[in-house]
Parts: C-alpha cells; sequence; structure tokens
C-alpha cells in the first residue's frame, strides 16, 4: 500500500461535487418513513408537530402534504376514545387506526401504510400486553397483536409492524396474514428516549416499566438472537430501535443478517438535537443530516424518523 506522498486522501475532499461523488452513505427520501398519529377528536391536542395527534380529517390534510412533498410511507400510531384492560380499540373494526386507513386507502393508492401493532396506547395499564397476575401474559397477548394486525390489514394496511416484543408474535401474525410484509420491531430496548413519544399517544405504564419485556441497553448478542428468531418466524423486514445510541446493534445485525433492515430514530433522539438548535447550541439542519447519515453508515437501509417531512424539503 502506497503512502504519503503518493496517497494523499484530501484529494477527493476539494469540492463539494467530488465529495458528492465518492460518497458511501447517503439520503434517500424514497427509504424515510414518517410516523403520525391519530386520534379521535376528544383527544386531539396541539402539540407542535410532529408530536401532533391528527383526527383523521387533518391526518388526510397532513398526508397529503407529505405526500406533496415526495415523502412514500408513514406509520400509524393511534389513540382510543376509550382505553380498556385488553386495549380493545387496537383490534376493533371502527378503531382510530382502521378508520384512519380506510379514509387513506382509497385516496393514497401509491403511499405505503404501515402500521405499529401493539396495545399500549390501547390498554387502561400503559403496557403492551395484558395483565395477569400482575404480569405481561405474553401468550395471550400475542392472540392479540395478531387480531390487530390483521385488522389493520383488512382497512388497507400494506405493512404491519409489531412492536410489542411479546415472545412469539412474529409467528402469531404470519399465520393469519401469509401474504402481508412484517416489519418487526426485533430489537427495541427499553430505552429513555421516548419521551415525547409516550406523551403524544398517552401510553406511560400505569406500574412498573417494560423491562420485562424490551430488551436491556447492555445486550447486543441477544438482540442478534432476536432477530434470527423473528426471520426465522417470517419477518421481512428486521428493525432496530432506538437508533443513534444503538448504532453498533444495527452494525452487528447488518453484518449478520441479509434482510432489508429499518432503524427507528425516536422521539427522544428528534427532541435532543431539536432542543439544542433553540438553545442555539447547533444547527439544527446540520445536525440532523449528520444523525441521519450516521444511521445509514450504520447500516440501515430504512429509517424511520419524524424528520422525514422536514428532509423531504431540505433534500
Ligand atoms: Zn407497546
Amino acid at each position: 500500500m502506497s503512502t504519503f506522498p503518493v496517497t494523499r486522501l484530501r484529494r477527493l475532499r476539494r469540492t463539494a461535487p467530488l465529495r458528492d461523488l465518492v460518497r458511501e452513505a447517503r439520503l434517500d427520501l424514497d427509504q424515510f418513513v414518517m410516523p403520525v398519529f391519530v386520534a379521535p377528536e376528544s383527544s386531539r391536542n396541539d402539540e407542535l408537530p410532529p408530536f401532533s395527534r391528527f383526527t383523521v380529517d387533518d391526518l388526510l390534510r397532513e398526508v397529503e402534504d407529505l405526500v406533496r412533498l415526495g415523502v412514500k410511507s408513514v406509520i400509524l400510531f393511534g389513540l382510543p376514545e376509550e382505553k380498556d384492560e385488553e386495549g380493545s380499540g387496537a383490534w376493533i373494526e371502527d378503531g382510530i387506526v382502521q378508520r384512519a386507513l380506510r379514509a387513506l386507502r382509497p385516496r393514497f393508492p401509491e403511499l405505503v401504510l404501515m402500521t405499529d401493532v401493539c396495545l399500549c396506547e390501547y390498554t387502561s395499564t400503559g403496557h403492551c400486553g395484558v395483565i395477569h397476575d400482575g404480569e405481561v401474559d405474553n401468550d395471550a397477548s400475542v392472540e392479540l397483536i395478531a387480531r390487530t394486525a390483521v385488522s389493520h390489514v383488512e382497512a388497507g394496511a400494506d405493512i404491519v409492524a409489531p412492536s410489542d416484543m411479546m415472545d412469539g408474535r412474529v409467528a402469531a401474525i404470519r399465520e393469519l396474514l401469509p401474504e402481508t410484509p412484517i416489519v418487526s420491531y426485533a430489537a427495541k430496548y427499553a430505552s429513555a428516549f421516548y419521551g415525547p413519544f409516550r406523551e403524544a399517544v398517552d401510553s406511560t405504564p400505569a406500574f412498573g416499566d417494560r423491562r420485562g419485556y424490551q430488551m436491556d441497553p447492555g445486550n447486543v448478542r441477544e438482540a442478534l438472537r432476536e432477530c434470527e428468531l423473528d426471520l426465522a418466524e417470517g419477518a421481512d423486514v428486521l428493525m432496530i430501535k432506538p437508533a443513534l445510541p444503538y448504532l453498533d446493534v444495527i452494525r452487528a445485525v447488518r453484518d449478520r443478517f441479509d434482510a432489508p433492515l429499518a432503524a427507528y430514530n425516536v422521539s427522544g433522539e428528534y427532541a435532543l438535537v431539536k432542543d439544542a438548535a433553540r438553545a442555539g447550541h447547533i444547527d439544527e439542519r446540520a445536525a440532523a443530516l449528520e444523525s441521519l447519515t450516521a444511521i445509514k453508515r450504520a447500516g440501515a437501509d430504512i429509517v424511520v424518523s419524524y424528520w422525514t417531512k422536514e428532509l423531504a424539503g431540505w433534500l
């Protein structure tokens, strides 16, 4: 290998077009997914975007905006009229997400409609499953989660994304939905970075926390086991959540598996940059582009990000 002075790596950094020519990780709006929150009129809020809760009518307008900007995929989260112990609002035929899908599907035939499949926005306990004897009952929850996925597909979803971290939920959904792509939140960590999201969907657990089912932040080999199991159960895409504090996990999964890989750039990651920019410490656009590029460089194909709409304007 030749060294200096024959090799000079600065040669390709001299101008912007030269740098563009050799850039390894790129941001392409085609692979970004915008999260949106839909709620009945009674729990609509005036939280600033991207954490606003839209009514179905507001959502149609918002999505029209997104599509006009070039966004091709959204992931829907819902807030029910009422919560109960089983989270029945998640799977009922006229649930909030189901109503939103029926309104969106005919209006935006080309848009990829992905739904988050979980119970925590719908249970009175705020947990991702049903509670029996003070604990989240894995197998009973899996049945309800699969039922939720089916109801989303019947209402028009293209892709279902189970985020509950129960064991066996991908297999249960796959059995009922042989043709539907599943984006599995394969390695979802019990993270402190979900704050603004939990407020948006009002899903802070009423007791305890989610460490009994979400992953421990110290583990990466376990993430590989989760991914292996989800692929074996029939997942089409693996997802890692959060993204920025877990770039090493994204890289490890990328190196081990050939399936498409998604990363969820969560609300806390977004808020950190947003608030630091508001305080005048950093430039939001530059910091956001750098963060998203880092997620791509780590190996993610698909990025779910609250910056998707703004990114559409930047690119
Ligand atoms: Zn959940």
